[in-house]
């Protein structure tokens, strides 16, 4: 592929490839040297209106609802063993759009083949109760899949966060139409092949890719959607919520965190530096769950507060794609920048810049939207760099004494999706644990989940959870069926 010849990517709708109504489509370009990588087609009420149109038709033809899920876990693991297959084309092309490492990207897809598994091994075992009751009667629940479920997900773990809602949905017998984020629809729209070519019957799996509130609110809005996975802002994650109330229908919102990572004094502090590093760090800090807030013990802060900086400066910064990167670019010019204006309001709140803090200065990075590693000390907690959610490579580091302290800060945000304990100690572990308002805590590691476990989170991190066994049967509704067996013989009357 070169910057002249950019790969063209068409919207996939009733298992075709089509480009939208309008003849609009964009250029995307690659976050570390701004180069064109790819033309992709742009949808928008029309091509909302066809993909649902296409997901209801398939569920109510193909065999895909009927079934009693031998098919849809067979062609789920025919569908991971095929994506294993193919890791290293689809992390190229997700670090190529998205500007995370290689390695991050690996990570990313073979998630999403586990995923995959996992959803493929429960959806042959969807099965409901029968339920005693009085008289000569015989009542028994079935789970039946909703229908048409609706899919919006994110740019900063494109693929993983679209397949964590589709891939349950998918299981339950539903058909789907996902709307990857404008910036990073690639991998989306090549997987959508991908379950064409394993046999997914077309009109299963539709991708639509267009703005956020015409196409996205356009799903929701659509009579023939029956349930909405939304991962993303808070704010847009409350206009979501909305929809889904008024028209009555479940849905899972995913949203944005603020978390908080607390150091005790008997912790090791190398493993804690070293995790707490890799929390922020990570995906250049790009995600949800990142760990943005230390919440240190005193005697242990200055210390730890070097290792932290050590990790910073070394981490070494390029394009997801060279050897050796360990920390890419942002995924965008307005992400670069919205970054860098929390580090400078922290500045002028009175905080302190401890590494980072700016661009890098080596010029072959300047094309791209590269933030250094930043660690803010003594920032005030009512700047909004501690209130507000920052979504790139950004740690504020703050003291406590006592452990009342450590919670009433680690508490004090409007967020709750995760947090993190670093201490030796079991009682103070489990103790901590329950005392956190969050979905999600993780102790002596840094954030860690897997297809098996739920993730969610409380206050405005979202409702309901993602993830697990419970993920599949948010997928389908519960029909209770009460048979009356007819009057009830007289006794010693025989068959
Ligand atoms: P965003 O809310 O701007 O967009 C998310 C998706 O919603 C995109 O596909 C976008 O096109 C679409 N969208 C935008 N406006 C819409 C509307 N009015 N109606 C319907 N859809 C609309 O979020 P983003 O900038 O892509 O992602 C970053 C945010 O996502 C951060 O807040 C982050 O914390 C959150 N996030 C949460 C999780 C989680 O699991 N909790 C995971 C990753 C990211």
């Amino acid at each position: 592929m070169s910057a002249s010849d950019p790969a063209r990517f068409d919207l996939f709708i009733a298992g075709r490839e089509v480009p939208s109504s309008s003849g609009e489509r964009t250029t995307l370009t690659d976050p570390a040297n701004g180069a064109a990588i790819a033309s992709v087609a742009v949808g928008g009420r029309d091509e909302a209106r066809a993909a649902m149109e296409a997901a209801e038709t398939a569920f109510r033809e193909s065999p895909w609802a009927a079934d009693d899920g031998a098919l849809r876990a067979k062609l789920l693991r025919k569908l991971a063993d095929r994506l294993d297959a193919s890791i290293e084309a689809f992390a190229r092309l997700e670090t190529l759009n998205m500007g995370k490492t290689l390695r991050e990207a690996r990570g990313d897809v073979a998630y999403v083949v586990r995923t995959l598994e996992y959803a493929s091994g429960l959806a042959d075992k969807i099965e409901g109760t029968t339920i005693p009751v009085a008289g000569p009667r015989f009542d028994y629940t079935v789970r039946e899949p909703l229908g048409v479920t609706v899919h919006i997900a994110p740019w900063n773990y494109p693929l993983l966060l679209a397949v964590r809602s589709v891939a349950p949905a998918l299981a339950a017998g539903n058909s789907v139409v996902l709307k990857p984020a404008s910036l990073t629809p690639l991998t989306a729209l090549a997987f959508a092949r991908l379950a064409q070519e394993v046999g997914i019957p077309p009109g299963i799996l539709n991708v639509v890719v267009g703005p956020g509130r015409a196409v996205g609110e356009a799903l929701v809005e659509d009579p023939r959607c029956r349930s909405v996975s939304f991962t993303g802002s808070a704010e847009v994650g409350e206009r979501i919520g909305a929809i889904a109330g008024r028209r009555h229908i479940p849905h899972v919102l995913e949203l944005g965190g603020k978390s908080p990572v607390i150091v005790l004094p008997d912790a090791d502090l190398d493993r804690a530096a070293k995790g707490i590093g890799f929390g922020i760090f990570g995906n250049a800090g790009q995600m949800c769950w990142a760990g943005s807030r230390a919440i240190v013990h005193e005697s242990v802060r200055d210390e730890l507060l070097g290792k932290l900086r050590a990790i910073a400066e070394k981490t070494r910064l390029g394009p997801g794609l060279a050897d050796g990167t360990e920390m890419g670019p942002l995924v965008s010019a307005e992400q670069a920048d919205r970054v860098l204006g929390f580090v400078e309001s922290a500045r002028s709140d009175g905080g302190t810049v401890v590494a980072g803090g700016g661009r890098p200065t080596d010029p072959a990075l300047a094309p791209g939207h590269f933030v250094r590693p930043t660690v803010l000390a003594q920032v005030p907690s009512s700047s909004r760099a501690v209130r507000e959610e920052i979504f790139g490579p950004v740690l504020s580091v703050f003291g406590f004494e006592e452990i009342d302290d450590a919670v009433r800060i680690a508490n004090d945000t409007r967020y709750g999706l995760f947090a993190a304990i670093w201490t030796r100690e079991l009682g103070t572990a489990h103790t901590l644990a329950r005392r956190l308002e969050a979905g999600m805590v993780n102790v002596n590691e840094s954030p860690n989940t897997f297809p098996q476990t739920p993730f969610g989170g409380v206050k405005d991190s979202g409702v309901g959870a993602e993830q697990g066994r419970e993920s599949v049967l948010a997928y389908t509704r519960t029909k209770n069926v009460m048979i009356h067996l007819g009057a009830a013989r007289k006794r010693g009357g025989g068959p």
